[in-house]
């Protein structure tokens, strides 16, 4: 089984169900943020954050409204950070989910530059052999291995997300918005975008509403990440001495990994 989500924009109230859900089952800390005059809180994903929804106003006639989107890891086909990586810390499952092994991170940030859906983040509060670590959904691997759904799936009540397998996903995407062509933009976010992803999207909205980036084309990021990292020669000389200088670090973690149990999502 391939693991996948669909969100429905359309049916989604904004209840932030999912975000506290996510925050709940993965034991992550609340962040403290300022009032900016938006109810979209926290702001950005974070160390602390591995999923937030996007609250946009727009306008419709003399009307404003709310469209919420979700704002996570997309577990890409071919994931650009998984490409950027020179150690292979973030690595693409054969069944779906993109999981991250902290005990190869050396902390160079490049699949933070790679993410073309800006997903991976930096935990700065660790030191330098504890972490750094790169944080992000881990599709709620724990859960799937144990025959349930994803937290965040199984909270929300309105339906907008759903847990599956791609294929059958995709087939109940492109029912639901042919049923109901005034409602629905004639696309399903995900399918082919960047190479295709396991979290997909249908909406009432355009897609840009929602966050998502609609100029990525259907070509995997992926090869061209790793084509405009090592096509500089000094990020390839940065790197060659970054794999050098950092060694002790890898190793000294997989020390501490080994005593003390690690932060790894393996699959
Ligand atoms: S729980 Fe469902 S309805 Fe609520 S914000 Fe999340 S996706 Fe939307
Ligand atoms: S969204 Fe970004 S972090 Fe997630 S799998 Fe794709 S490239 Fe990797
Ligand atoms: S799949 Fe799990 S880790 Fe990912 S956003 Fe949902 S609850 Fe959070």
């Amino acid at each position: 089984m391939t693991h996948s989500m669909l969100f429905d924009a359309h049916l989604c109230t904004g209840c932030r169900g999912c975000q506290v859900a996510c925050k709940q089952w993965n034991d992550l800390e609340a962040n403290t943020t300022k009032n900016t005059g938006s109810y979209q809180n926290p702001p950005r994903l974070s160390a602390n954050t591995w999923l937030t929804m996007r609250f946009k106003e727009i306008e419709e006639g003399d009307k404003v409204k709310f469209v919420f989107g979700r704002y996570s890891c997309m577990h890409c086909e071919e994931p650009a950070c998984a490409t950027a990586c020179p150690l292979q810390a973030l690595h693409k499952t054969k069944d779906g989910p993109v999981l991250y092994r902290a005990d190869r991170c050396f902390g160079c940030r490049y699949c933070m530059l790679a993410c073309p859906f800006e997903v991976p983040t930096f935990e700065w509060s660790q030191n330098e052999v504890q972490g750094p670590w790169i944080r992000k959904c881990t599709f709620c691997y724990d859960r799937l291995q144990n025959g349930r759904e994803p937290a965040c799936a199984q909270t929300c009540v309105s339906g907008a997300l759903k847990y599956g397998e791609r294929e059958e996903l995709l087939a109940y995407a492109k029912e639901r918005i042919a049923k109901y062509p005034d409602i629905y933009q004639q696309h399903v976010y995900g399918e082919e975008e960047a190479g295709g992803t396991s979290v997909l999207y249908i909406s009432h909205v355009p897609f840009e509403h929602l966050g998502l980036p609609t100029k990525l084309g259907n070509k995997a990021v992926s090869a061209r990440a790793q084509d405009a990292m090592f096509a500089t020669p000094i990020a390839a000389v940065g790197l060659a001495a970054g794999l050098t200088g950092f060694y002790w670090v890898v190793k000294r973690r997989r020390e501490m990994a080994q005593k003390s149990g690690s932060k790894d999502q393996r699959g």
